[in-house]
């Protein structure tokens, strides 16, 4: 599966799936620093998947992690110019970032049919995103170190929100149904989630994530 994790025996396959606890060893380097900054190899990590999160989901979100940790600095796929200083580089990545958003947003949008989405760069601590009633999505501007998928899931997620939304219904809860209804829309997102952790670790490392 990975390099960097492993289940521990009596965890079976069937622990993968639907609201299950995988208990998981750090088995090398590799896997080291997607889960704590301090563990060590050998050690372990429960794994509470979501209610409502598709059969072997466990796996994906596992390996995401470890894909996201060891994936080169950048996300993005335009060739970064060359002799940027890290503020220029932020800058820099902030204004692709911007670009890609501003197409994504409303393709989205207009593909699940929600009346109203506009989007900001100023989600506030360690969220990927959040939203609100009025259609605002805030993203952490740290997505900029990701891929373009995984910045489309951390849409994607958020968007989610908006059609699940009900009156009794807070934006930062995620009943089974919400991680159903995700699972419609982008069938890998353990995967790009999981991808999303771990490569907010490496960022972390770097100076770049919160
Ligand atoms: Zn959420």
């Amino acid at each position: 599966m990975c390099e960097g994790f492993g289940y521990t025996s009596g965890w079976g396959e069937n622990m993968t799936g639907n609201g299950g606890q995988i208990r998981v060893r750090i088995l090398s380097e590799k896997g080291l620093g997607a889960i704590r900054l301090d563990q060590k190899p050998g050690s372990f990590y429960v794994l509470t998947l979501p209610e409502g999160a598709p059969e072997g989901s466990g796996d994906m979100f596992l390996k995401g992690m470890e894909d996201g940790r060891n994936a080169p600095p950048f996300f993005l796929e335009d060739p970064l110019p060359e002799g940027l200083g890290r503020s220029e580089i932020k800058a820099y990545g902030k204004t692709v970032l911007e670009k890609c958003l501003d197409e994504m947003v409303p393709e989205l949008q207009k593909k699940l049919g929600i009346p109203h989405v506009c989007y900001s760069l100023d989600c506030p601590g360690k969220a990927f995103g959040l939203c609100s009633r009025d259609g605002l999505i805030r993203l952490n501007p740290c997505l900029v170190w990701m891929r373009r998928d995984v910045l489309r899931e951390a849409v994607l997620h958020e968007m989610n929100h908006l059609l699940m939304q009900s009156e009794d219904q807070l934006f930062t809860e995620h009943p089974p149904a919400f991680w159903e209804n995700l699972t419609m829309l982008e069938p890998m997102w353990p995967y790009l989630e999981g991808w999303m952790r771990g490569r907010r670790r490496a960022g972390r490392k770097h100076g770049i994530c919160v």
